[in-house]
């Protein structure tokens, strides 16, 4: 039996799930939060759903995955370190460098470093996490699956900014695209739930979450997606702007007095979006909450489903056609109306919703009506397994 560790290491909290593989089930799930601060927060759920919460003062990731690994032990989940075989770490950014999952070696461990300047809040989180098993478990593999990797297979018409072609021999600045692991997970369960072959359909696949994205697969491989060179691009998101016209930038800074384009971007990364438009939240939930008394919530909830709507027209339109549409995290698994908004409105592609399908939370189903000629579905994201899988596949 294969025990195998999925995961996603964050600045200042690691979340992770154990599984027995190949069998995929969940042996155990937890995080640790608030690292570095005083009274951390530390909790473990073992496959019977039982929790055990503790506070701790956690002051590194290291000392985070030695408190992990010591109660893994005194639950009984696990009687040695050596029925852990691998280790998968979720990591933000893969460049230019990473088109699949690797097996971490110091040379991988230092691209990764360097690819810091495309995912600065990201990248070194998660090899601090790497580097925090690998000190307490130096002999187990350690697998790195990337959240770009997925859509590396997008062609250069696709990728390019139409700016100076120089700067990308130069710097590779180019549409990377995130989210990657879970735009793959929920096209193979499209595929399967079809009972297609992944290699025939053309599916648009919207993220919707805090961060938000869309992708085209067209047979299995990820063609076009709508965030950029980092994160920040395409969708409104909780409280990132997506697309805006950069001529904004220098013109606010000036208005405003903001000095620094750093500032500048933090309010695109924080304070935009959902959060910025509505003067309110950035969670969907409070927006739905406030709606019909709130034009400015309103107006932030028809901003972010018309977003989504505009990008699967454009990526029916360079797939030339759509199969299927799934929705799923946060918003796309829990949120009824905005699906049916962001589906409303689509007769052109003889997209239909079924109101009563769709009045669902969470699970996998088929949410289109009988005489759609799209399929919709609502699958919940699992880029956790995702990672053990890649784990199994490379060790
Ligand atoms: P991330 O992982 O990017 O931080 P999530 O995938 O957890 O984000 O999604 C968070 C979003 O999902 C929030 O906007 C939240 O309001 C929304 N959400 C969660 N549950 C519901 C619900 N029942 N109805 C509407 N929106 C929901």
């Amino acid at each position: 039996m294969f025990k195998t560790m999925a995961i996603n290491a964050g600045s200042s909290s690691l979340k992770w799930k154990l599984y027995k593989m190949p069998e995929e089930s969940v042996l155990a799930s937890g995080m640790v939060d608030r690292i570095g601060l005083p009274e951390s927060l530390f909790s473990v759920t073992d496959g019977d759903g039982e929790t055990v919460k503790k506070t701790a003062d956690i002051a590194d990731h290291d000392q985070a995955v030695q408190l992990l690994l010591k109660q893994l032990i005194e639950q009984q989940i696990i009687k040695d370190f050596k029925e852990i075989t691998g280790v998968g770490h979720r990591v933000a950014a893969g460049g230019e460098s990473f088109s699949d999952s690797v097996v971490v070696t110091d040379e991988v461990l230092a691209e990764i470093e360097k690819l810091a300047e495309l995912a600065p809040l990201h990248n070194p989180a998660n090899a601090m996490g790497i580097r925090a098993f690998k000190n307490l478990l130096p002999d187990i593999v350690s697998v790195a699956v990337f959240d770009t990797s997925f859509h590396q297979t997008m062609n250069k018409v696709q990728y390019l900014y139409s700016i100076p072609y120089a700067f990308y021999e130069k710097h590779h600045v180019r549409k990377y695209g995130y989210h990657g692991t879970s735009h793959k997970y929920v096209s193979q369960r499209a595929a399967e739930m079809l009972d297609r072959p992944l290699e025939e359909l053309k599916i648009i696949s919207c993220h919707l979450g805090n961060g938000a994205s869309v992708c085209a697969v067209d047979g299995g491989k990820s063609v076009d997606t709508s965030m950029g060179f980092t994160p920040l691009a395409g969708l409104t998101m909780g409280t990132r702007a997506g697309d805006i016209d950069v001529s904004l930038l220098p013109f606010l800074m000036e208005k405003e007095g903001i000095t620094a384009i750093s500032d500048m971007i933090e309010i695109l990364n924080r304070d935009s979006g959902l959060k910025g438009v509505s003067g309110l939240s950035s969670d969907m939930r409070d927006l739905h909450a406030k709606e019909a008394d709130d034009p400015q919530a309103a107006l932030a909830l028809r901003i972010f489903e018309d977003r989504v709507k505009k990008y699967i027209g454009a990526y029916a339109a360079l797939m030339n056609g759509v199969d299927a549409i799934v929705f799923t995290a946060g918003i796309g698994e829990n949120d009824i109306q905005t699906r049916e908004h962001i589906i409303n409105g689509l007769s052109y592609l003889n997209a239909f919703i079924d109101p009563e399908r769709n009045d669902c939370r969470g699970v996998e189903k088929l949410i289109s009506s009988e005489h759609s000629d799209v399929s919709i579905l609502l699958i919940p994201t699992d880029e956790e397994v995702m990672i053990a899988r890649d784990v199994e596949r490379l060790k």
